[in-house]
């Protein structure tokens, strides 16, 4: 397998961010990113799809505006709004065999920016997405903004925002689909803007995009290496994302290239996306890049927990399992790694 790390959900001067295409690939290749994909608002730009300063670009939309925010990916027209109805703008996704994205679905707001005005997900009646949005940068340090002292703070210490993790009602509804079978995947993403704030003399920049693409990225595995050809390399990149083949990790302290979780039996090995039938003998194994402790999850709920940079797991039976990584930071723990599920099924 191959390992390439990137960002998704970004807005361009196409819709409210402030960076054009070209400028944000600059920003993802000195972060080092090998993809990104832009989701603006309301509209797809396909045409600026492509290697662009390196980087593979990919082009989605942000469907809806007061609430239920979808992430639309792999799509050639653009889906119609339908804030009433999300299952309605799910299924134009679906037809057009793209992958969507409940985008920020808990966002908790914050007094200074439109007096608590958040865009959540209203309707977990829905069936037939690909994926949850568990973490979102922007929606997380707004969060964090519970004041005018607090906001300085986070402008000056942005990372503080995110030592609370994924939204743990996300991984809920997350773990609750998983657990009925639906293979949805967990995805996180920056949301960056870019956007100019300006207080009196002083101007700031909010989920700028050099700090984001920094921060929460998901890393993807392919079976086929990128080939720098752009076609090629999309239809890897929708591939491993539609196969659950993915993690998402909070990059900046310590970059998550090298992880990985699989199960293994005697004679085969099966990682993240992928279904086992129950069997004796099985095994997780767990390889982080750097030493940190690891939470087997188990059906949503903590399985076992283990310390270092090889983990193994014996007591593996029927259940959706994934992994919660954290790693030491002076005195306490960062969350760091949420990797997608295996399934372990009885047929
Ligand atoms: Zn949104
Ligand atoms: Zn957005």
């Amino acid at each position: 397998m191959y390992e390439y790390s990137g960002n998704v959900h970004i807005h361009s001067d196409y819709s409210d961010g402030s960076g054009s295409v070209d400028d944000i690939a600059s920003y993802a290749r000195e972060a080092g990113l090998d993809f990104i994909v832009l989701n603006d608002h309301f509209s797809l730009y396909q045409n600026d799809e492509g290697y662009i300063n390196g980087v593979l670009v990919l082009q989605g939309m942000e469907v809806n505006d007061t609430a239920n925010h979808y992430l639309a990916m792999d799509i050639e027209k653009t889906i119609d709004k339908n804030v009433e109805y999300p299952q309605r703008v799910i299924d134009d996704v679906n037809a057009q065999n793209g992958i969507g994205i409940i985008a920020h679905p808990f966002e908790k707001g914050s007094p200074l920016f439109h007096n608590r005005r958040t865009y959540p997900w209203k309707d977990w009646s829905v069936q037939g997405f690909q994926g949850i949005e568990i973490w979102n940068f922007l929606s997380q340090w707004r969060d964090g903004v519970s004041g005018i002292i607090k906001g300085i703070y986070l402008m000056i210490n942005p990372h503080s925002a995110f030592i609370q993790g994924p939204y743990r009602e996300a991984l809920k509804v997350l773990d609750r689909y998983q657990q009925e079978g639906c293979r949805i995947i967990l995805a996180g993403g920056s949301d960056a803007h870019n956007a100019l704030l300006r207080i009196g003399p002083l101007k700031f920049r909010i989920s700028p995009y050099d700090l984001c693409f920094k921060c929460i990225n998901m890393h993807i595995l392919t079976e086929e290496r990128f080939s720098g050809i752009y076609l090629e390399d999309r239809e890897k990149f929708y591939n491993a994302m539609r196969k659950g083949k993915c993690w998402v990790a909070y990059d900046f302290f310590k970059n998550s290239r090298g992880f990985s979780f699989v199960i293994r039996s005697r004679t085969e090995e099966w990682g993240m996306g992928e279904s086992i039938p129950l069997q004796n003998s099985l095994q997780a194994e767990v390889r982080t890049p750097y030493k940190a402790r690891v939470v087997l999850m188990k059906n949503g709920r903590c399985w076992e927990k283990s310390q270092g940079q090889k983990h193994v797991f014996e007591r593996i039976r029927e259940g959706v399992y994934r992994v919660e990584v954290f790693h030491a930071q002076g005195l306490r723990y960062r969350p760091w790694i949420f990797s997608n599920s295996i399934w372990v099924t009885k047929n």
